[in-house]
C-alpha cells in the first residue's frame, strides 16, 4: 500500500507495521515479527527493487513486533541497522545489540514473549540521538520520544513532511490512544507526545493501524492536548476485549488493503 509518494506500507506483514521508503536508495522502518525477512525481500521486489538496495533498517524500538527480522534482514541485505542510544546494550564482544526487553515492570512478560516468538536480538550499526539526521529518503530528523520503551525514536522527513511515530501513539479505527508503558514514566510521555504535536507534517504513520493522510498534524495535536484523566488498569480493564485482539492480530498476518482504507479518525 503506497500511502505518499515512496512510502509504502509492507503487505503481509506480521506484528507492527513495516514501512519502506522508495528514494535513490531504499529504507526500512521497523521490520515486523520474526520470521518476515522473506515478506520484506518480496515487498521490495514487487517494487521492481533488489534487496541490495536497502541502505537502513530504522527501528522505532526494540519490541519483538517491530525489531522481530532486523537481524535476518540486515544479514540478507548488509542494510545498517540504526537504534537510538536507549534502545541498545552493549553486548560481550562489545557490539550494540537491541536490547528487547531492557527496561520496566512488564519486562519479564516482553521476555517471555521474546522467547515464544525467537526473537534474535540484532547488532546495531549506527546509534543515534535526538536531533540526530540521516541522509535518506531526502533527510530524516531523530525526534527521540521515550514513554513506551525509554529509546523509543519517531522519524521526521521534513522534505516529505512525513511522520513515523513507532509506538508513541497507537492508531485504531476510529481513534488514537496511548501504548502500554514499558519503560518510562507517564510524565515522560506526555512530554513526547508534546514534542510530536510541535512537529510539521502532513502524513503521520503509526507502529500499528492504518496512516493518517488528511488532518494529521492536527489530529497528533489534539490527541496530546487530553491526557487521560482515569488510572492505566482501568482504561486496560475497560479496553480487555481490544487488547486481546491485538495481541491475536501480532501473530497474524496483515494483507494488503485497498488504498482508501486509512481514513480520518476523531482524536
Ligand atoms: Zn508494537
Ligand atoms: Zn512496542
Amino acid at each position: 500500500m503506497e500511502i505518499a509518494p515512496g512510502v509504502h506500507r509492507v503487505d503481509n506483514v506480521r506484528g507492527g507495521n513495516a514501512y519502506l521508503l522508495a528514494g535513490n536508495r531504499l529504507t526500512l522502518i521497523d521490520t515486523g515479527m520474526p520470521g518476515g525477512a522473506a515478506r520484506v525481500l518480496s515487498f521490495i521486489r514487487s517494487l521492481g527493487r533488489e534487496p541490495e538496495e536497502l541502505e537502513y533498517i530504522l527501528i522505532t524500538h526494540g519490541h519483538m513486533d517491530h525489531a522481530g527480522s532486523a537481524a535476518e534482514l540486515r544479514r540478507l541485505t548488509g542494510a545498517k541497522v540504526v537504534a537510538h542510544r536507549d534502545e541498545v546494550v552493549t553486548g560481550p564482544d562489545a557490539s550494540y545489540v537491541l536490547a528487547p526487553a531492557s527496561t520496566g515492570r512488564l519486562r519479564p512478560v516482553l521476555r517471555l514473549l521474546s522467547r515464544l516468538g525467537r526473537f534474535e536480538p540484532c547488532p546495531v550499526d549506527t546509534v543515534v540521538d535526538d536531533a540526530d539526521t540521516l541522509p535518506c529518503f531526502g533527510g530524516m530528523r531523530i525526534v527521540h520520544t521515550p514513554g513506551h520503551t525509554r529509546g523509543s525514536m519517531s522519524l521526521l522527513f521534513e522534505e516529505r513532511r512525513v511522520l513515523f511515530v513507532g509506538d508513541a501513539i497507537i492508531s485504531n479505527r476510529d481513534r488514537l490512544s496511548r501504548p502500554l508503558p514499558f519503560g518510562a514514566d507517564r510524565e515522560e510521555s506526555e512530554r513526547s507526545l508534546a514534542k510530536l504535536a510541535q512537529l510539521s507534517f502532513d502524513t503521520c504513520c503509526f507502529g500499528h493501524g492504518h496512516p493518517l493522510t488528511s488532518g494529521a498534524m492536527e489530529a497528533v495535536a489534539s490527541f496530546a492536548a487530553n491526557p487521560p484523566t482515569s488510572p492505566l488498569w482501568q482504561r486496560l480493564a475497560a479496553r480487555r476485549q481490544e487488547l486481546a485482539m491485538f495481541m491475536v492480530r501480532l501473530w497474524t498476518p496483515r494483507v494488503a488493503e485497498p488504498p482508501d482504507a486509512s481514513r480520518r479518525r476523531r482524536p
